[in-house]
């Protein structure tokens, strides 16, 4: 009988011990890191769980019924996520956006969402909350979700022929419970809604102007995502890629587009308008035009390991410390001094690492750290 293999290193075992510096580092919210970035945001991922299998990101071959999830006892409780992220924020982050995994898996997601609410930035501003979610339980969760305290949800949404989204979430989910989550989470009033559609050459490109014609004009805004090679799973291939451009060039020739300006600063979607009126699109291009520059992000993994970029291989585990004791103090140092030697930019050096590196088998998968 074939042995099963799992292309994948464990990452989640060895994790980098969070420093304790000799001095402290207090919050004052003016944190850099060695490329001159400061934290603004901050994505908590809080299952490694999810109930699609896209391909792009968990394939079934890996993601099966013996893959070694985290056990519960190794996620972060409620309490201790919000203790955390009580340090981001005063370390400077002002939005918090919750993901996974499928985040809405997570049970009592609203008690979470209503604790982080009442966090306030350095200006004392309500931090900003949003989530991402695959939509499969937004229908019966928004009201919820809204009166917890979330702002904003993004919907991921690869394609509107339920044939072609059925292949795609590759567990036979129909596109239409998709769409009634997108329609409820409008009603409730956690919008504008956005929609993420990842664009894989050959697989879903077609759908790109049905998405488009969709979207327009109903206030949902739509964003185009370049095909990553994050994770060590997926197989991904540079020709599977659609470049943005390509996309905006399609778009453009079916419905004239104009260029507007970033909405806010590390902003990672390039804004178009619709000429004619009917709202606006973006596009993400992780791939071709990176944005390291202005990148200001960092991902607490389900397990509380704290990510400085979606392609590293290694995080620093600040679960170690929160169950170690640490005071508040001593996280606030550590967090901070973590930032301070921060120099991560893959995108922007993507191609230069030589492809028997080994940087792909070492990389950490989407689902643990959350996109
Ligand atoms: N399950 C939720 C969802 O799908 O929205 C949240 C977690 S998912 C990992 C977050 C986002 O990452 C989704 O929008 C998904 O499309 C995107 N994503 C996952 N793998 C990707 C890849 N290889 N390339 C580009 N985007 C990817
Ligand atoms: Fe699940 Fe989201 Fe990954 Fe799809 S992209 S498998 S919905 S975590
Ligand atoms: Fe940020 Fe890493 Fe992505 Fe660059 S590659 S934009 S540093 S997450």
């Amino acid at each position: 009988m074939a042995e099963r293999v799992i292309p994948l290193v464990d990452q989640r075992i060895s994790g980098l011990a969070a420093p304790r510096p000799v001095q402290p580092i207090p919050a004052t919210g003016q944190l850099a890191d060695r490329l001159h970035r400061p934290l603004r945001d901050l994505r908590i991922s809080v299952t490694d769980r999810c109930n699609f299998r896209c391909s792009y990101c968990m394939p079934k071959e890996v993601f099966d019924k013996d893959y070694p999830y985290l056990p519960h006892a190794d996620l972060l409780s409620f309490e201790e996520i919000t203790r955390l992220a009580r340090q981001f924020v005063a370390h400077g982050v002002r939005k918090i956006r919750l993901t996974g995994g499928e985040p809405l898996l997570r049970k009592n997601i609203e008690i979470l969402i209503a604790q982080l609410a009442q966090l306030r930035t350095v200006d004392g501003q309500p931090v900003e909350l949003a989530l991402t979610t695959n939509g499969s339980l937004l229908a019966r969760k928004a009201r919820a979700l809204r009166e917890a305290g979330l702002q904003r949800v993004t919907v991921s949404l690869d394609g509107l022929d339920d044939t072609v989204f059925r292949r795609m979430n590759d567990v036979d989910f129909p596109v239409a419970q998709v769409l009634e989550g997108i329609a409820a989470a409008r009603e409730a009033g956690l919008g504008p809604v956005k929609v993420n559609m990842v664009v894989k050459r050959g697989t879903n490109e077609h759908e790109i102007l049905p998405m488009a014609q969709h979207f327009r004009g109903t206030g949902t805004v739509l964003r185009f995502i370049e095909y990553m090679d994050v994770g060590a799973t997926n197989g991904w291939r540079m020709d599977e890629v659609l470049p943005s451009a390509e996309v905006v060039q399609r778009l453009h020739a079916a419905f004239p587009l104009r260029a507007l300006e970033p909405a806010a600063p590390g902003e990672t979607a390039e804004r178009w308008a619709y000429e004619d009126g009917a709202g606006e699109v973006g596009v993400i291009s992780s791939v071709t035009q990176a944005f390291c520059g202005s990148c200001n992000r960092a991902r607490l993994s389900t397990e509380g390991k704290l990510y400085l970029c979606l392609f590293a291989s290694q995080g620093w585990d600040l679960r170690a410390l929160l169950r170690g004791g640490a005071g508040d103090e001593e996280i606030a140092s550590a967090v901070g001094a973590i930032w301070h030697q921060r120099g991560d930019r893959y995108s922007e050096l993507r191609g230069q690492v030589p492809p028997d590196a080994g940087g792909a088998r070492r990389r950490v998968e989407m689902s643990y750290i959350g996109g």
